[in-house]
């Protein structure tokens, strides 16, 4: 029988045992083994069979077992250490705090930070994700934690998550949703002063309402805030909107977009009413998906008697948007019907246009389609600093958002990049961040002495070669069993009796070259690439002496048939008797299995369609298990590989013809494997270790270790992207807004007068009939502003090297200083260019606005060029 609603009976702790609660709620023991190993050993199998879920565990716990521990004085005093090692993390001043408090940080570092994505995965216990945007934002959340950074994160509760992954017999995925219970999982509702839940409530077409409740995860000291549309005075209709992550398309999808980046901010001013913590001074938005955040923001000033455009400066100076993908497919697109919809009409608010709201979403550019509304189009417009996710990846967004700066280079417009970076202490194994730490004589390994004690030698405390090789042995015979145990549950769902199964037995092996590989299937990303020559592929799992073995995991898009295709060929090749010891595809890829697939693998393969992969974490969480990587120059990879900490798999780049360049870059990791990894790998000295594999292992630890580190990433996010944003946000906010309107007017000035700007006259002098270097280049530039005043411009002598066609390649731009003044609008600029270098070399006098409240030359997309 079906029960008609279902909800979660929470235990009652005793009061010796009450702190139980404060530990399994604070998503803290997600990366602290410590804690975990407390709730472990509370029962190892109820442990295990709650899938390592400390709120679940508790429940299963009964009232004599409470009883039991609460009188045993040795557990209460463990729990109370606990849970003031937990307050003591809590409280301290921190990175962030030291900065704030040091002149550096003292008058820039926000107050706090609200960080929107619409995943976030933290752990598996809340599948709230469906891939790396999502690990990301947890990893992100994680390491602000560590940091200290106060951000608060926003985001939406699914009722199912994303789904479970299975197979049929013949190897298709199924999807399964299991339906979540808030009241089962660590979040706590969000409480009015009454004891009522909280609740937030957006107007939709038609008359109705949307409302949320808002649930809390507390990720250590970062609250996440979750709105959760399943609750009580929603129609039917308005509750599902929460119900999966990317469920449906279209208008669900805009809706539940409208949730997080509207609903996002008004579940911020709650928090911040209820519970009195600082409003966020700057808003990071991660992907476009929440960037509706912005029109809720600027309705906000309009409320307040700002008009459209002097709010938009307001908000835009204290919005980050990150843009994750050079793929047309992984950017929201919506109707600009359907957005119409929502903003025009009868939901329209005074002084919030539709056609404004339009306007940012809008694809006004060469190549644009005009009938569409682009949710990373209107981040761009909405955030005044943007990045991409890695150097690679921030040249490619430039070029593919040129459009954007008309006039501009592609090197100028301004989208910088932050590389990713991953939670070292959840993506480490715990036993070998335990040796790690203990050869540095650290209590816990923490992320600033990632990895330095590594390259010690045994000899002064270090981790001897023998030792190394033996825990990573170790670590790959815990993957190995993993693999059956899942095997086997997945050939029971496939529908094979245990009597079948006996060869599960054998598949892997703890000393085997073990090569993992596992993401979403999206085609750019090739899963199915090391199948391009069957046999190849099978000579290199059977060789005689120096065999190779794969874990593959993934899950498709639901909707993507393609992907699934790809699973299927894939798990039809694992199936053969004659491979399957040697190949496996692990079902539903999740935090969990991440967590035991990165340690077990030597070699981490990535084979993207460069430069389509904006950075990859998975290769990070493997090089700091002692991994090395193998993978297409794409993403973090081409940013960091030196020729010593993996291998780089050839790319074919410029080969149009998409299968012969399947056909070349399969070839190349065909030989590199055979060639070079497999051989080393191999390469044993009489105590059966890899001396020249384990330099590598250690040279990987000690060079990528501190780059890959989430620590580092969040702190680059700090210092060169939120602090500028609370610095140009405060500015503009001061004295009632005055400089926000006066940005806007100015704004509105120089575009109605821009047509008239131009560079009328260059001259030159100062070089003789052969330059050289040390020269000094006299420019002077006479130029028409109109009504413009000359310090509303910048004119620029820009110089650099040219190519044979005369282009300018690597420039430079220098402001020429205000000369002479003439009537009706013209001027004369000048000043003096060094030649600073033998070569060719060419200049061009340019003008462009300029204002102390623009964050780059290329803001206003005005340029005029001599
Ligand atoms: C790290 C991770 C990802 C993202 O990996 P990529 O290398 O960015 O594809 C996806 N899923 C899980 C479970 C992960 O842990």
């Amino acid at each position: 029988m079906r029960a008609i609603r279902r909800f979660t009976v929470r235990t009652l702790l005793p009061a010796e045992l009450r702190d139980l609660d404060e530990l399994a709620h604070n998503l803290r023991w997600s990366w602290h083994a410590p804690t975990r190993d407390l709730f472990a050993g509370i029962d190892p199998e109820a442990w295990a069979s709650t899938h390592g879920d400390p709120v679940a565990l508790l429940g299963a716990l009964g009232p004599e077992r409470l009883a039991e521990l609460a009188a045993d004085g040795a557990f209460v005093e463990r729990v109370r250490a606990a849970a003031a090692d937990l307050r003591h993390y809590l409280d301290d001043a921190l990175w962030y705090q030291q900065r704030a408090a040091s002149d550096e940080g003292s008058d820039s570092l926000p107050a706090a930070i609200a960080y929107f994505s619409p995943e976030f995965g933290i752990t598996s216990v809340l599948p709230q994700y469906s891939g790396g945007l999502g690990i990301l934002a947890g990893d992100h959340l994680k390491s602000a934690s560590d940091l200290g950074v106060p951000i608060v994160g926003v985001g939406l509760l699914y009722g199912a998550g994303y789904f479970k992954q299975s197979l049929t017999r013949d190897g298709w995925q199924v999807e399964t949703y299991p339906l979540l219970d808030p009241d089962g999982l660590p979040l706590t509702l969000l409480r009015d002063d009454d004891g009522t839940p909280a609740r937030v409530s957006l107007a939709l077409p038609g008359g109705r309402t949307l409302h949320a409740h808002v649930w809390v995860a507390a990720v250590g000291r970062v609250p996440l805030l979750l709105l959760d549309s399943n609750v009580p005075g929603n129609d039917e209709a308005a509750r599902k909107v929460t119900d999966r992550l990317y469920g449906g398309g279209g208008e669900h999808r805009l809706q539940q977009e409208l949730l997080l980046g509207v609903g996002g901010v008004r579940a911020l001013r709650l928090w911040s009413r209820l519970t009195g913590a600082p409003e966020p001074e700057v808003y990071h938005t991660n992907e476009g998906h929440a960037g509706f955040l912005g029109v809720e923001r600027i309705r906000e000033l309009v409320e307040q008697g700002l008009t459209f455009d002097e709010a938009l400066e307001a908000v835009r100076a204290a919005t980050v948007f990150t843009t994750h993908t050079p793929v047309p497919a992984g950017i929201d697109r919506f109707g600009r019907d359907l957005v119409t919809q929502y903003f025009g009409g009868d939901m329209a608010v005074d002084g919030l246009p539709v056609e404004r709201v339009l306007a940012l979403g809008a694809e006004d550019y060469d190549g644009g389609d005009p009938t569409v509304f682009n949710m990373a189009v209107m981040g761009l417009r909405l955030g005044g600093r943007a990045n991409g996710v890695s150097l690679l990846h921030g040249e490619v967004s430039r070029g593919m958002f040129e459009g954007l700066w008309p006039g501009f280079d592609a090197r100028e417009v301004p989208i910088t990049s932050v590389t990713n970076g991953v939670h070292s202490p959840t993506w480490v194994d715990p036993a070998f961040a335990a040796l790690e730490a203990d050869r540095l004589g650290l209590d816990e390994l923490t992320a600033d002495a990632a990895s330095s004690g590594w390259l010690r030698g045994a000899g002064d405390g270090g981790v001897s070669d023998g030792e190394l090789w033996a825990i990573r042995r170790e670590m790959r015979g815990r993957l190995v069993d993993e693999a059956r145990r899942r095997v086997r549950k997945s050939w029971r769902e496939r529908g094979a009796t245990p009597a079948e199964l006996g060869w599960v037995d054998d598949v892997l092996s703890p000393d085997v070259l073990t090569i993992g590989f596992a993401r979403r299937v999206p085609t750019y990303k090739r899963l199915t690439l090391m199948l391009r020559d069957p046999e190849r592929l099978k000579a290199l799992l059977l060789h005689p002496e120096r065999p190779v073995q794969l874990v593959v995991a993934g899950k498709s898009h639901p909707a993507d048939d393609q992907g699934k295709r790809l699973i299927q060929q894939l798990v039809r090749f694992t199936d053969d008797p004659e491979v399957r010891h040697r190949i496996v595809f692990l079902p539903n890829y999740d935090i969990a299995m991440a967590q035991s697939l990165y340690p077990g693998c030597d070699v981490w393969l990535n084979n993207p369609l460069r430069p389509l992969e904006a950075s990859g974490t998975s290769g990070m969480k493997s090089a700091l298990n002692g991994g090395l990587n193998l993978s297409i120059l794409d993403g973090w990879w081409d940013e960091w590989f030196d020729g010593e900490n993996g291998w780089a798999i050839p790319t074919a780049d410029g080969v149009e013809d998409a299968d012969r360049r399947d056909d070349l870059e399969a070839a190349a990791l065909y030989d590199l494997v055979e060639q070079q990894v497999a051989p080393r790998f191999y390469d044993r000295d009489t105590d059966g270790v890899p001396g020249r594999w384990l330099e590598m292992v250690r040279h990987t630890l000690a060079t990528l270790g501190p780059k890959v580190q989430a620590t580092r990433m969040v702190g680059e996010y700090v210092t060169r992207l939120y602090a500028p944003a609370a610095a140009a946000g405060r500015t503009l906010a001061a004295d009632g807004l005055a400089p926000a309107r006066e940005l806007a007017h100015w704004k509105e000035s120089v575009r109605s007068g821009w047509s008239r700007v131009r560079v009328d006259h260059v001259d030159s002098s100062g070089i003789g009939e052969v330059p050289q270097v040390g020269d000094r280049l006299t420019v002077r530039a006479y130029v028409s502003l109109g009504d413009l005043r000359p310090e509303d411009v910048q004119v620029q002598v820009v110089h650099g090297r040219v190519s044979e066609a005369d282009v300018i390649e690597e420039f430079t731009a220098e402001p020429l200083a205000l000369a002479e003044t003439y009537e009706a609008g013209r001027h004369a600029f000048a000043g003096d260019v060094v030649l600073d270098a033998s070569g060719p070399f060419g200049y061009t006098v340019r003008v462009v606005p300029t204002h102390t409240g623009l964050p780059s030359v290329a803001e206003l997309g005005l340029v005029a060029n001599a």
